[in-house]
């Protein structure tokens, strides 16, 4: 079988052309609109051409844009993107070029973001505030919701011009579009509020007069919330009456979103079992004829097939997958399936590094969004290079550096490659991290690493080897506080309750609430309840799959944990406040859920029989429990470094050896890439 068909027997659903309104996409899969900030870059255009380019020429049958607004109060935040009257469409035209030169196609999306908008002239349905957004809406009068409308129909014509295929109108997410379908949102009187047809006259004008404006041969993708996830948000009957009426009115096809922004229910973390909203897409393709897009925590080519083949869906959208490794469809295509460098869906990269201005890239693939920088690489002949370490910094290094045609010797002291991975992929809800294991063990293997596992490398056999470079790569040591009595029997360390090295009593304090407390939080207070993962998620997160209720959100399934757990730090800030932004609220609340508390402002006292005795201001106290467990940070392991430069052999450091404090695998991979780009 040829490589290119190998693919195509194990995903043939997957990998089939289909057409939609006038145009045949290649196969199913489509990379979602993601927000990337690369528009705020001095050469915006260049990398914006790179960044597409190499998703189109990765196989993606359709590329989604990030969103332009319509107009200047439908920005984001004072100067995101927007396609206005006079704006210049060469930058848009090199991007649509660059897509259509691999065959993809690409459609620009329409973002009106009504009450999320960041700055003054946020406008919205109704005086109603988000509870994410400190600023109120100032309500649109009539004659101000036709002029909306004829900017996102004059934004569409302009996205023609600009050579995109078609355009997404974004009516998810609980931005402009959703704002005025929902009740939650709209509390109008007039022609645009009240009953349902009232309500979803917005987004079917836009697409009426879209479609009046640009004729048939335009694609019209209208991007449908299959699920709000808020209260006074819209039932089944209502999103399926809003389905039937965008189809009347044009559109080609239905893209699904989940969940408003402001949702109290985690919709894409790695916390969210693999196609747990595939049940609302499924519900409302009974409502339409239109082809429909399954989105949400689809990321691996089976995950993609099965869904496909169930018939819920016609195409799967993916947009972090994307980021993480471009060449998805290529890879799935050739039977490749095992080289795929998979999402973890950690946010860490990508969403945290919006929300704090950043641009986006990808902890499991530092080159997203920076595809400029690493272009042609210059080259420095074949060398000899020796690896130390085989966590997140070693593997990147030794697979990035014997990709490029270095011979790379990688040693690892343990039994088997992955130094930290293990810890977190035994975290529940973090079996992700197996497949960035996967990954970088499979580029080790492809490579031709010389991988000597179980090997303890010293400074000498470095030295006897000859070796053009060396990487140490050894990572971390716990620290061990200097708490009096923390040699008490009692005392476990992290790596100890997560490697289910030790039994762990009832009642526990944790000291630390960094990633790893919070991490071993969530391992004590877990109960395998055996019951499917994704009915599980919907039932400890009050999600009702009938959407009878509006916004579909039920009571939640309290849980019951099988431990008391208090986690404790010195610092008075709130406990938690260090974890990634669009992640740290689901481990907060759920460990809050399971009756877990957090103390700040602790001094520790002491360790003994009774316990743990710590001060708050001036009250002392006794935390009674059978088990402390120590989770306070770490210390850079530079055994190994120091013994090279104390005999004088050259040798670079990275990852958590450089520098521990606040390390983690974003940090350890994006080195060694960089590392390997450059030797
Ligand atoms: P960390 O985030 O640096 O947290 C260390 C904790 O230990 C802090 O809460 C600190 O609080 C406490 N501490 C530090 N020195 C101490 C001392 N001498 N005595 C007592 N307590 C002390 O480190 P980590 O939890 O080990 O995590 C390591 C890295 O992995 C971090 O960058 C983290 O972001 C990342 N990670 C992230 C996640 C996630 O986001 N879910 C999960 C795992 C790991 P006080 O100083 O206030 O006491
Ligand atoms: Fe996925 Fe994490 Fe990369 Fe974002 S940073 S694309 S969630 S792996």
């Amino acid at each position: 079988m040829s490589s290119s068909s190998a693919g195509t027997s194990l995903y043939p659903t997957m990998l089939s052309p289909m057409k939609v309104g006038a145009h045949t996409l290649r196969n199913r899969v489509i990379m979602g609109s993601m927000h990337t900030r690369l528009e705020h870059l001095d050469n915006a255009d260049e990398r914006q051409r790179a960044f597409y380019g190499a998703r189109a020429k990765g196989g993606t049958a359709l590329i989604i844009t990030g969103g332009f607004a319509p107009n200047d109060e439908g920005r984001l935040e004072v100067g995101g993107p927007a396609l206005l009257a006079n704006d210049d469409l060469a930058p848009h035209r090199s991007v649509t070029d660059e897509a259509h030169r691999y065959g993809a196609k690409i459609l620009m999306q329409v973002l009106h973001s009504g009450r999320y908008a960041k700055h003054d002239q946020i406008r919205g349905v109704s005086d109603i505030r988000s509870p994410i957004n400190p600023r109120v809406p100032v309500p649109f009068k009539e004659s101000e919701i036709e002029q909306t409308i004829d900017d996102f129909v004059k934004c569409a014509v302009r996205a023609a011009e600009a050579g995109y295929d078609g355009v997404e109108i974004m009516g998810s997410e609980g931005y402009l579009i959703n704002q005025f379908v929902a009740p939650r949102t709209n509390n109008r009187t007039d022609s645009w509020g009240g009953s349902i047809e009232k309500r979803i006259r917005f987004p079917v004008e836009i697409v009426r007069r879209t479609r009046h404006a640009l004729g048939a041969g335009f694609l019209i993708m209208f991007r449908i919330s299959a699920i709000d996830l808020v209260d006074g948000g819209s039932t089944a009957d209502e999103i399926d009456k809003l389905a039937v009426a965008v189809q009347e009115a044009g559109a080609d096809i239905l893209n699904t979103g989940v969940g408003w922004h402001e949702a109290p229910v985690p919709t894409i973390a790695f916390s969210v079992p693999r196609a747990t909203f595939s049940f609302a897409v499924k519900r409302l393709r009974k409502a339409t004829s239109l082809p429909i897009v399954a989105s949400n925590r689809i990321n691996m080519p089976d995950v993609a097939e099965t869904l496909l083949v169930s018939g819920d869906c016609d195409f799967v959208s993916m947009a972090r997958p994307m980021l993480a490794d471009p060449d998805f469809v290529n890879k799935a295509q050739a039977g490749r399936a095992d080289d795929i460098n998979t999402c973890i869906a950690c946010n860490q990269a990508c969403l945290d590094f919006i929300f704090s201005d950043q641009t986006a890239t990808c902890l499991v693939n530092p080159k997203a969004c920076r595809e400029t920088e690493f272009e042609a690489p210059p080259v420095h002949g074949s060398k000899r290079v020796a690896v130390i370490g085989s966590g997140p910094a070693g593997l990147a290094v030794a697979s990035a550096a014997a990709g490029r045609g270095h011979r790379v010797s990688l040693f690892e002291e343990q039994a088997e490659l992955g130094g930290q991975i293990h810890l977190a992929r035994r975290v529940p809800g973090k079996t992700e991290f197996n497949e960035m294991l996967r990954y970088f063990t499979r580029q080790i293997e492809q490579a031709n690493v010389d991988v000597r596992l179980s090997v303890r490398a010293t400074a000498d056999d470095l030295a006897r080897e000859g070796f053009d470079e060396i990487v140490v790569a050894t990572g971390i040591i716990p620290r061990t506080p200097d708490i009096p009595g923390i040699e008490h029997p009692s005392v476990l360390s992290y790596a100890d309750v997560i490697f289910g090295r030790a039994e762990v009593g009832k009642r526990v304090a944790v000291i630390g609430t960094g990633g790893i407390g919070y991490d071993v939080a969530e391992l004590l207070t877990h109960s395998d309840t055996h019951q499917d993962p994704i009915e599980h998620f919907l039932d400890e997160y009050g999600v009702d799959p009938m959407i009878t209720s509006p916004g579909g959100l039920r009571k939640p399934r309290a849980t019951k944990s099988p431990r008391e757990v208090t986690l404790l730090q010195r610092r008075q800030s709130r406990p938690g406040d260090r974890l990634g932004v669009s992640t740290g609220w689901i481990l907060r609340n759920r460990l809050r859920s399971r009756g877990v508390v957090a103390i700040a402002g602790v001094t520790y006292d002491r360790i003994d029989d009774d316990g743990l005795h710590y001060t708050v201001g001036t009250e002392s106290r006794v935390l009674k429990v059978d088990n402390i467990v120590i989770c306070a940070g770490q210390l850079p392991n530079v055994a190994l470094a120091d013994e090279l430069k104390q005999k004088g052999i050259k040798a670079v450091t990275i990852g958590g050896a450089r520098h521990a404090d606040e390390l983690d695998a974003l940090r350890a991979i994006q080195e060694g890439v960089r590392l390997a780009h450059d030797m």
